[in-house]
């Protein structure tokens, strides 16, 4: 028999999982705080925009709390946006598993990009903990901090990449973006079709996942954020969480990082420039190609 599988967290990426879930033939119970925010700020949503609500009218139990899906469910899914977000849902008023000692699940996976302090933080809380009717396979519940890779396009076809290395993966990705990005404003200003100099990348020393997968240059590529307003994908002000993250990190071990610093202010300079929201290869349009609309 499969797990219960509750979901917390339908956003770019939790839309796609929790789906994939559903029709992999799990039963998901989901919850997001999108309504709670509709109903206190009177955000001019339309209904459509609702993404509890598609769940809802398909038939996926949706539930007010983090409390109420873990009480219907054997494993717990977190994609959250910050680590304030994730200690919010665990820890926060009618959380996963606040001031409760026995618990639902046997099983907390965290998928949000977070610091380590937080994963562990949770990690020693859950071990703690004992389940509420034993299961024939565990003791006690488990937490995985289980970060993911691929983006929504990996999100939306089930095939991303979970590990425990997200900082440095997104250090590694900030940055090539920006270079990949810079290349090619050089490149068109010198005179190069941004097509020709992908097909000269990706057949070169320059290929990688910015070139040949999530190019920046809107039109170059179908189905990507840049050939849609940059709407959708990874939201520039997570890449700057990310790197803030990266240099917290390396700051702790004595490591000096200048290229993350760097690119670190270029995202924080995208979000004060209200581009926040816009995935983060608008590196490309608001950084170098100076197109501020
Ligand atoms: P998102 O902002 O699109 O979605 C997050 C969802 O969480 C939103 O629907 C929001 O309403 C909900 N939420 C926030 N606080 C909540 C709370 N307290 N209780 C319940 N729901 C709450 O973010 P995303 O792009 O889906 O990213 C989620 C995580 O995955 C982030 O940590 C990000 O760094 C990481 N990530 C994103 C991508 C990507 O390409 N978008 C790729 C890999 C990893």
């Amino acid at each position: 028999q499969l797990e219960r599988v509750g979901f917390i967290g339908l956003g770019n990426m939790g839309y796609h999982m929790a789906k994939n879930l559903i029709t992999a033939g799990y039963k998901v119970t989901v919850h997001d705080i999108v309504d709670r925010q509709i109903k206190t700020w009177i955000l001019m949503i339309s209904s459509n925009d609702n993404t509890m609500k598609k769940f809802s009218e398909k038939g996926v139990p949706t539930k007010e709390t983090p409390c109420q899906v873990a009480e219907s469910s054997d494993v717990i899914i977190t994609m959250l946006p910050t680590s304030s977000n994730v200690l919010d849902v665990y820890f926060g008023q009618n959380g996963l598993i606040e001031s409760q000692n026995h618990l639902s699940p046997w099983l907390f996976i965290d998928s949000s990009t977070v610091d380590p302090q937080t994963s562990r933080k949770i990690s020693m809380s859950i071990s703690k903990c004992h389940l509420k009717e034993k299961k024939g396979y565990v003791e006690k519940p488990i937490m995985l901090d289980a970060p993911v890779s691929g983006g929504v396009p990996a999100a939306e076809a089930g095939t991303l990449t979970f590990m425990a290395a997200k900082i440095c993966n997104n250090l590694a990705m900030a940055i090539s973006m920006i270079g990949v990005s810079e290349a090619f404003a050089l490149g068109q200003n010198l005179g190069i079709r941004a097509s020709t100099l992908t097909n000269i990348f990706n057949s070169s020393s320059a290929r990688c996942w910015s070139s040949d997968t999530y190019n920046p240059v809107p039109g170059v590529m179908p189905g990507v954020p840049s050939s849609r307003n940059y709407d959708g994908g990874f939201a520039s002000k997570l890449m700057a969480k990310d790197l803030g993250l990266a240099i917290t990190s390396a700051a702790e071990v004595g490591l000096e990082s200048p290229l993350t610093s760097k690119a670190h202010n270029i995202y924080k300079r995208l979000c004060e420039k209200g581009y926040d929201s816009k995935d983060f290869s608008c590196v490309f349009r608001h950084y170098y190609s100076g197109k501020d609309e």
